[in-house]
């Protein structure tokens, strides 16, 4: 459980914590390096409240709200026995301690019976050093080239990765950073991890690009301006989708994208709806017809490429195609920059008003954008030490997982636990709890992490089973006991989220 009694070596009025290494000596009535133990009166106590997700039978399991619930805003719950028969509840680990390192069982091992199947979850606050955050932010902006360092409060703390659709990518954290630089870096690099992970802005700077400020779930600031679309594909893609909304009202299209840029007449889409030739002459790199790449450098322009201008991503016009009074749409991709020309008697293109028929083509680029956010993916290993708080036998967990008899949440968000060898996990923090991280000065991020499991399985794979409690009495204790009531706090369960006890996510499900 999460109390422990005041180590004997220490001195009376002295508690050590050994929920990490750093082995805190606390005097009564203050708190750990960390914030999350203390001393209350000789006894070792997390302070914060253990986290229970909770939806209502009533409703068939839809949520129950918290918000507005006033026992929730108190800050802690006074439920009836009643309330409690008529709720399903699912205890995660945001507040649940550690065991670190894992020669004790979990902190809370519970049972209880779900579906008519005696199920089990195993609950503790997982100590990660090996881990880090996977950061989406959308927009088509360059904010910096691969693999360049990333920095916060001008300490290195990851770097760049590769562009996915629409999207920058960063990797931030890991053991390198944590462990492998400067005490400093590894203090800035922890320190801007769980912000990230409990969806606070952070500010990072990247070296030889764009300064960003990024949180979970909110669009991203890039250079102090808020972005506020996500391209809606590359060029080839805004032609493909839109090229029977031009036809008619316009000679030739080109949609400005950094990745590849698609010219109307010459793509597919254009000849399949009869677009004559324009003799346009692109720069760049000709892929295959109409899609081109590498039109001009990365930048915060047109379509993530470098250029205001997009005449000068055109050559002159063949004359033998072209003709005086031919009509060209440009416009990037999220159709936030667009400029209608007519070429006059020289084949020039000359900027003019552009006719409302046309404009409208671009809104409904526009109005097919989706908003522009942050994503903040933790991800982490499960080391030997945490696996042995859940069994005796540690590989049997790994292998447990892989069969997919154990369900592995985090908060009660799913994690996506990666194919090959040990326990690695990614989870959206957007799904999870608020606050639901905390940190040791390790330095390391202390996240929640849940086993669950048939109790049979959990038998089998050699658990620590004479620890086990059941659901029932857990919840009787923190309603009832002494400061219990203050460690205990109902959360809504996201419908977003699947319910980690459902039978649906095991390969016994459906059998009898
Ligand atoms: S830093 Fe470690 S030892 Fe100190 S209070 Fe926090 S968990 Fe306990």
């Amino acid at each position: 459980m999460a109390e422990a009694p005041a180590t004997s070596e220490a001195p009376a009025a002295l508690v050590v914590c050994d929920a990490c290494p750093v082995r805190c000596r606390i005097k009564p009535g203050q708190p750990g390096a960390c914030d999350r133990y203390a001393n209350l009166s000789g006894t070792l106590v997390r302070v914060d409240p253990l986290i229970v997700v909770e939806r209502t039978l009533a409703r068939d399991g839809a949520m129950v709200p918290f918000l507005g619930d006033p026992d929730w805003e108190e800050g802690r719950l006074l439920r009836t026995a009643d309330q409690y028969i008529n709720a399903e509840r699912f205890v995660t680990g945001i507040g649940a301690g550690t065991t670190y390192p894992d020669y004790k069982p979990a902190p809370f091992i519970v049972a209880g019976t779900y579906d008519g199947v005696d199920m089990v979850t195993v609950v503790t606050e997982g100590i990660f050093s090996y881990c880090g955050v996977k950061l989406k932010i959308d927009t088509d902006r360059h904010i910096g080239a691969e693999t360049a360092t990333v920095r916060a409060g001008g300490e290195p703390v990851g770097h760049v990765t590769t562009a996915e659709y629409g999207s920058q990518m960063l990797s931030i954290g890991g053991v390198r950073h944590l462990t492998g630089g400067g005490k400093k870096e590894g203090t800035v690099t922890c320190e801007t991890m769980l912000k990230l992970c409990n969806r606070e802005p952070v500010e990072l700077a990247i070296d030889g690009g764009s300064t960003v400020i990024v949180a979970a779930g909110a669009a991203p600031v890039v250079d102090g301006i808020a972005e506020e679309r996500m391209r809606v594909g590359c060029g080839s893609a805004t032609i493909g989708m839109f090229a029977p909304a031009w036809k008619g009202k316009v000679d030739e299209v080109v949609v400005v994208d950094d990745h590849i840029t698609g010219v109307l007449s010459e793509h597919e889409a254009g000849k399949f709806l009869g677009i004559a030739p324009s003799g346009i002459y692109m720069r760049g790199r000709r892929s295959t017809p109409g899609r081109y790449f590498r039109v001009a450098e990365p930048g915060s322009g047109w379509g993530g490429t470098d250029i205001t201008d997009p005449l000068t991503i055109l050559g002159p016009h063949n004359p033998k195609v072209a003709r005086p009074g031919q009509t060209l749409l440009m416009v990037s991709t999220t159709g936030e920059d667009a400029a209608y020309f007519v070429l006059d008697d020289a084949l020039a293109p000359v900027p003019a008003a552009m006719p409302t028929d046309l404009a409208e083509t671009v809104a409904l680029i526009r109005e097919n954008c989706e908003p522009a956010l942050c994503s903040v993916v933790f991800m982490a290993g499960a080391g030997g030490s945490l696996r042995a708080g859940v069994t005796r036998n540690p590989v049997r967990l790994t292998r447990s997982v892989k069969d997919a008899l154990v369900f592995v949440s985090s908060g009660g968000a799913p994690a996506y636990v990666w194919p090959g060898g040990g326990i690695t996990v990614m989870v959206d923090v957007a799904r999870m709890p608020e606050r639901a991280f905390g940190w040791v000065p390790t330095p390391a991020l202390v996240a929640p992490i849940e086993f669950t499991m048939r109790l049979a399985d959990y038998a089998a794979l050699g658990g620590h089973v004479e620890s086990v409690v059941r659901a029932d009495s857990l919840a009787g204790t923190f309603a009832g006991g002494r400061d219990g009531e203050e460690r205990l706090r109902a959360v809504g369960w996201s419908a977003d989220n699947p319910w980690p006890l459902a039978r649906q996510h095991f390969p016994w499900s459906g059998r009898p």
